[in-house]
């Protein structure tokens, strides 16, 4: 059995539309995990004053693994890709977040999901709608179409 994650991608150092390229095809390379779409890649400022802008994109994977088996497999990545943590929501070179796995809603220490601001990030909500069909709901029952009603394409642009 397979389920259907959607993969928020970030990045605001060393090449990030490299970065993100090169990400896509690590989540293609995850064990039991197929990439299913990729949104295009969308530019912003950073929301912290003095980082670098940010490239952001989603992608849709097909897993077999388990949610926090795919969370290890995702922070591997972003080690590969030289993510050096500092301080929180500091400048990276990759940042992976589970947004949605299938139908769960997941609240463990290390996993919430949906991903707790996703409702707030334009960068997020823009390139998953991409993805899904116009009725999207997320698996707490949240329409995607009103959560893009409320995060207005502001500071977004599309590459
Ligand atoms: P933000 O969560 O605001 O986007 P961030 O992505 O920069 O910030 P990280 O430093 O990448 O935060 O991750 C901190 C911790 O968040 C991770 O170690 C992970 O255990 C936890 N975490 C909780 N929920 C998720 C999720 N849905 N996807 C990825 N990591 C998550
Ligand atoms: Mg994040
Ligand atoms: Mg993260």
């Amino acid at each position: 059995m397979t389920t259907r994650a959607f993969i928020g991608l970030g990045s605001n150092l060393d090449a990030p539309a490299e970065q993100l390229r090169s990400a896509l095809q690590a989540l293609n390379q995850i064990a039991g995990s197929r990439l299913a779409g990729a949104s295009a890649l969308y530019t912003s400022d950073s929301l912290l004053p003095g980082q670098p802008r940010y490239t952001n994109a989603v992608a849709a994977l097909d897993t077999a693994l388990a949610p926090l088996e795919l969370l290890d497999a995702l922070q591997a990545i972003e080690n590969d890709q030289g993510r050096v943590r500092k301080e929180r929501w500091g400048p990276r070179t990759l940042d992976l977040d589970i947004l949605l796995f299938g139908d769960q809603v997941i609240d463990v220490p290390r996993l919430q999901v949906p991903h707790y601001h996703m409702h707030a990030r334009p960068f997020v909500l823009y390139p998953l709608a991409e993805l899904v069909s116009e009725d999207f709901r997320l698996a707490d029952g949240r329409a995607l179409a009103a959560l893009l009603q409320a995060c207005p394409f502001v500071g977004l642009e599309r590459l």
